[in-house]
């Protein structure tokens, strides 16, 4: 599930960094022949927390880590999305992008983001 209290989605900046991190995802999985999850709410949820990094940390942070300073973290450069073990081995222990033969991937590129206004 969503938590849409993560993130103002009335703002429209906040809703344009959202769909940039939408569109970086379904470019990025293209790309690397990866796909989203079968259950497309992991997906939006990954989605939503690289937004919510982008916006405090200006760096698209992994989601799924804790961090006790974001900003520090991010000039490392490690876990920005994609990490290094993602770049280096297609590896994302977030499962936002899945290789093929994954038992959780599905055939999908692309997500819907329904809290976008358009
Ligand atoms: Fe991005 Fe890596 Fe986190 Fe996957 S594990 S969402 S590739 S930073």
């Amino acid at each position: 599930m969503i938590d849409k209290k993560l993130i103002d989605l009335q703002d429209p900046h906040t809703q344009d960094v959202v769909r940039s991190m939408k569109m970086f995802a379904e470019s990025y999985a293209k790309s690397t022949n990866t796909y989203f999850c079968s259950d497309l709410e992991i997906t939006q949820s990954v989605i939503i927390g690289l937004a919510k990094n982008k916006l405090e940390s200006g760096a698209a942070l992994c989601p799924c880590r804790c961090y006790s300073q974001k900003t520090e973290e991010a000039s490392f450069a490690f876990w920005n999305c994609p990490c290094v073990p993602m770049r280096e081995r297609k590896e994302c222990h977030c499962m936002l992008f899945l290789p093929e033969q994954s038992p959780f991937s599905s055939s999908h590129q692309e997500v819907e983001m329904t809290l976008l206004t358009d």
